[in-house]
């Protein structure tokens, strides 16, 4: 039973599950209600490492953060941020520089509801409710202006997002806007579902059309069109157990190694000359 969560938001429609309570549901998380931990349970049915794949995605959202705060970014644009969870953005960059600021986005208004409580105490971070599909209203939410300076770099992410839009939505054209409102020396951080002909690829995506009706797999060029263009930090694209921006600081697993479930998720990082 999820108390916590209907005792904070009784008015919200629980009765459908969304895509922020079904991925905390999978984390393990408390912040969901019956028909998310449904949806969570035909993740489980289609991939029984579900929670494993969402692990490895967090675990590239804070590589990539931290890749970007040791390079100088001290303003991070974190798009489709999700329900508060283990080391959040804004605790994976202001423990490297405790004076970087975080807006987090979401469409989903559980995530302002819980991330409030969660930010209560922190002056640097602060949470909106927006919609990628209108990148405008990101870049002129007064919340959004306050925090952010557009004339500095920016880490702008999307992590573990673009899989919940169809490419006939052309989701790409929304991110290229924002990116666009980027000066040079932004990064563009990314995750995504892949597809390389494997089974565990094409039963994630059975999982999400199930659970969710989105969830889709991508070819990595395919990702790799959403970075803009932009040239990626090495070793560009990579399923996340194997990639670390920059210097790994660690052997890094042959491809070939890694579990099947471990082949779902790759990551990359884009740089704006
Ligand atoms: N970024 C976090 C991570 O990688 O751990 C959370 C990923 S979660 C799978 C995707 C999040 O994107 C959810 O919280 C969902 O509400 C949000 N989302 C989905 N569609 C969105 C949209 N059109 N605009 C903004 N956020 C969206």
């Amino acid at each position: 039973m999820a108390e916590n969560a209907e005792q904070y938001v009784p008015d919200f429609d629980i009765s459908r599950p969304t895509i922020a309570r079904v991925y905390d549901a999978i984390l393990g998380g408390k912040d969901n209600f019956a028909a998310d931990r449904e949806g969570a349970a035909a993740y489980m049915k289609h991939v029984p490492n579900s929670k494993e794949v969402a692990i490895d995605n967090r675990l590239g959202l804070e590589k990539g953060v931290a890749y970007m705060a040791k390079h100088g970014i001290d303003q991070f644009l974190d798009i489709g941020a999700g329900l508060p969870t283990m080391r959040n953005t804004h605790q994976v960059a202001q423990e490297i520089n405790p004076e970087a600021t975080v807006v987090y986005v979401d469409n989903d208004p559980i995530v302002l509801a819980h991330g409030r409580a969660l930010l209560a105490t922190n002056e640097t971070t602060t949470i909106v409710t927006a919609d990628l599909r209108d990148p405008e209203s990101i870049l002129t939410h007064p919340d959004v202006t306050k925090v952010i300076d557009f004339d500095r770099p920016i880490g702008l992410m999307v992590v573990g997002l673009f899989m919940h839009f169809h490419d006939q939505e052309n989701p790409g054209e929304w991110v290229g806007t924002l990116l666009d409102a980027c000066p040079s020396g932004s990064y563009l951080l990314m995750t995504d579902f892949a597809d390389t002909g494997e089974p565990q690829q094409k039963a994630i995506e059975q999982a999400g059309l199930e659970a969710l009706g989105n969830g889709w797999v991508r070819k990595p060029e395919k990702i790799l069109e959403h970075f803009q263009g932009l040239p990626l930090v090495e070793p560009g694209l990579d399923w996340v157990p194997r990639w670390f921006p920059g210097e790994p600081d660690r052997e890094v697993p042959a491809a070939e190694d890694l579990a099947p479930h471990n082949r779902i998720m790759m990551a990359g990082l884009g740089y704006k000359a």
